[in-house]
């Protein structure tokens, strides 16, 4: 193998640091070499060699290995469980994984026990410290708790930010990447404006490109089937003129809802089909098996139903049995042409609205094709699994006359009947940095949620998470994200060790003050309870007072860290004023509006929009202000109503 040589950034020689890379190493792999040799490089300011493992087993060079455990080949070893083995002394070892993403994670863990830190995304929060060569000794071997530990795309943004997320997952501990929909046309559609499929379709391509690059498992899709059977895309949730219920035969294969069978609000994305109709699922097997054909790159290939609620056909036929019983059928149709086309890879379908309720008579034929997702969507973020308690009686399924649930039990017992029905693989896709963390200006107390739901997990029998969340999610803070992929990765993990660790690296010397506000902020506006709207003015008026007094109190210890030496804390502090200042504002438009005075809160409302796209370019890589906005507007709309995820959230997004 050819020798690659690395000079540190500050061109000191010294003893080279060699790195060991067997020939022909996975693509993961040899990434993981060249992550771990561009941060040795600038943390020792030495030089860093890679070798061949040629060398190694000569006994040539000492060196560190980078390879995987065991003799198994890449493909057997990504079915493996994550797990990672390292075993460096005196600059010499080997760090390896069960699988090439792993050997990626181990790389980065060590580099993390050498005291690097990923605040956020990018390298605006890296933090590389100087470190001298050879570092400490360092042993750890250790298996992931949970299987499936994954962002899903949501939000507005811009390649850039969707590649900065890829990126920074698996320092992380993330191991999984979702492109929501065939084209992922609506989240870069919100960001760039003007945009066309073409470009949105070559993201994808750069996106999985470094999904690839770093051994990620790769989801794709979710909704959309069922509008592509009608030969219509469903690019996002925006209505469309239509004229297609003009055809007879495409008319038959819309759900008959009220009488009628077309475009359920004009939105493709939220129809159903008529699953009695043959040829409606036949159309729709045909979409996702040429979809799975003709990209083998998927690892899990998403197979939902609509996004819309209270829409399922009323046709005699279909009203024989459940929403979930068509879902089945289908699902076995599917997995009998993927079969006959010799095509493995693994379906994901969705435990989502009508389909909580489980199905009467279907089974699956081959369960090991499927994996079970659920995704509470309407659930509370103010209690967590583990507070579930008695699990109450299901309400009856009464077709197009659903509600959904709101509380853990209710959620958790729906789950619990689909698992006397399905026993495969499964996984939660839950929704706390998606409209939550707008609620919870601290982000404390939903990261205790999210830890806390991300320990119940295992008990609830559901093997990960996959995060459907807005991508810019770091403001205030990453540490929410710090501890999704931590305790994913080791359910064990101590909460207050990983808050104590980020504010330390992401702040500096006053980082436990900024845990402390950030906790007050948190504490203050999980009483205040924006998930229960407003209209709360006797309780809430003094509670808005002390967030403005605590907000004004931190603001002279942000003052005396903007200059921090460090860039990468010096940033955190930038960030926390913009924040400091968004909630001053923010907090005395929700006090007008409790207090009832609407048109002067209104007006403010109006003022602080302007002013957040205006300051947009100096936060957008950590706050999506258009989510934030969205958010907003439904507790300000909405005065004495929940603001849950409400039918609203999940199908009008705009
Ligand atoms: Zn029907």
């Amino acid at each position: 193998m050819e020798i690659r040589t690395e000079k540190g950034a500050d061109g000191e020689l010294g003893h080279a640091i060699v790195l060991h890379l067997q020939e022909n190493s996975d693509e993961a792999i040899v990434f993981a070499a060249a992550e771990l040799g561009r941060c040795l490089a600038a943390m020792t300011g030495r030089e860093v060699v890679h070798a061949g493992a040629a060398e190694a087993a000569a006994g040539m060079l000492p060196g560190i290995a980078i390879r995987m455990q065991g003799d198994g080949g890449t493909a057997a070893a990504a079915e493996q469980p994550d797990g990672i083995a390292i075993d460096v002394d005196g600059g010499s070892g080997v760090i390896s994984g069960t699988n090439p993403r792993s050997v990626l994670m181990a790389v980065y863990r060590y580099l993390h026990t050498l005291g690097c830190r990923w605040v956020r995304p990018g390298r605006t929060g890296e933090h590389l410290p100087r470190i001298v060569w050879p570092a400490v000794a360092v042993a750890i071997q250790e298996e992931a708790s949970y299987r499936h530990r994954g962002i899903c795309l949501e939000g507005a943004v811009s390649i850039e930010h969707v590649l900065e997320m890829i990126d920074w997952m698996p320092k992380l501990g993330l191991n999984s990447y979702f492109i929501q929909f065939r084209e992922a046309f609506t989240f870069f559609e919100r960001w760039y404006k003007k945009i066309e499929v073409a470009d949105t379709l070559a993201f994808m391509e750069q996106a999985v490109a470094e999904i690839r690059k770093r051994g990620l498992l790769y989801h794709s899709v979710g909704h959309g089937w069922t509008c592509n059977a009608l030969g219509l895309p469903g690019l996002g949730w925006e209505q469309v003129e239509w004229q297609g219920e003009a055809d007879a035969e495409l008319a038959a294969m819309i759900a008959e809802v009220g009488g009628e069978r077309k475009l359920w609000k004009s939105v493709p994305l939220d129809t159903e089909l008529c699953y009695s109709n043959a040829r409606a699922r036949q159309r729709f097997v045909d979409e996702a098996a040429a979809y799975a054909s003709a990209h083998p790159e998927i690892d899990y290939l998403h197979v939902w139903l609509s996004d819309g609620m209270n829409n399922q056909c009323e046709c005699l036929a279909c009203r024989a049995t459940t929403p979930s019983d068509w879902y089945v059928l289908l699902l076995n149709e599917l997995d009998a042409r993927l079969s006959e086309l010799g095509i493995a890879t693994r379906i994901v379908f969705l435990i989502y609205q009508e389909l909580l309720w489980r199905p009467l008579q279907e089974q699956f034929a081959h369960s090991a094709r499927f994996l079970l997702m659920f995704a509470p969507i309407t659930r509370t973020y103010r209690q967590s699994f583990a507070d579930a308690g008695e699990l109450p009686e299901l309400p009856p399924f009464v077709r197009n006359q659903i509600e959904l649930p709101r509380t853990i039990a209710d959620n958790i017992a729906f789950l619990a009947q689909w698992q006397d029905r399905f026993t495969g693989e499964s996984f939660d896709f839950d929704y706390h940095l998606m409209w939550a963390q707008q609620r919870d200006p601290g982000h404390m107390k939903l990261a205790q949620i999210l830890h806390a739901d991300i320990q119940a997990l295992a008990s609830l029998g559901l093997n990960g998470y996959m995060s459907c969340q807005v991508q810019r999610n770091c403001f205030p803070s990453g540490f929410a994200m710090t501890v999704m992929g931590s305790t994913l990765w080791n359910r064990t993990a101590s909460f207050d060790a990983l808050a104590e660790d980020y504010y330390a690296h992401a702040y500096g010397k006053d980082g436990v003050y900024c845990q402390n506000y950030l906790e007050t902020l948190s504490r203050l506006y999980d009483q205040i309870n924006l998930e229960g709207g407003l209209g709360k003015p006797l309780a809430n008026l003094e509670r808005y007072a002390s967030v403005m007094a605590e907000l004004e109190q931190f603001k002279p210890i942000i003052g005396r860290n903007l200059a921090s030496l460090s860039a990468v804390q010096a940033r955190s502090w930038r960030h926390l004023e913009h924040h400091r200042q968004l909630w001053l504002a923010m907090t005395d438009i929700l006090r007008h509006y409790d207090a009832g005075d609407r048109q002067q809160g209104y007006d403010s409302w109006q003022r602080l929009q302007d002013w957040l796209w205006e300051i947009e370019p100096q936060v957008a890589d950590v706050f999506d202000v258009q989510n934030f906005i969205l958010v907003m507007g439904w507790i300000l709309d909405g005065p004495g109503q929940e603001t849950a995820n409400n039918e609203e959230a999940i199908s009008c997004e705009d």
